[in-house]
């Protein structure tokens, strides 16, 4: 059975999880603790660090789980 896609927003940043494609590997978690703490309920907390920040470190999760998109501020 396939999990759901998670997501977390704010106002400058959507953040998506597909937790069947999570290899587990912490790149997230190890890498802005402040944002991906696995030990919350809602372990994503986009607004707990720069957006910018956040994106870089989505694109370090090597298996595609987390994505993003910038959200328009017009
Ligand atoms: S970096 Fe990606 S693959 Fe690694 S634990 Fe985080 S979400 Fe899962």
């Amino acid at each position: 059975m396939s999990r759901r896609l998670q997501v977390y927003e704010t106002d400058e940043i959507t953040v998506t999880f597909e937790p069947d494609l999570c290899i587990h590997s912490g790149v997230c978690v190890r890498g802005l603790p402040a944002v991906f703490d696995v030990r919350r309920r809602r372990w994503v907390m986009p607004e707990l660090g720069a957006a910018a920040e956040v994106a870089a470190q989505v694109e370090r999760c090597p298996s595609g789980a987390l994505k993003y998109r910038m959200r328009s501020t017009d």
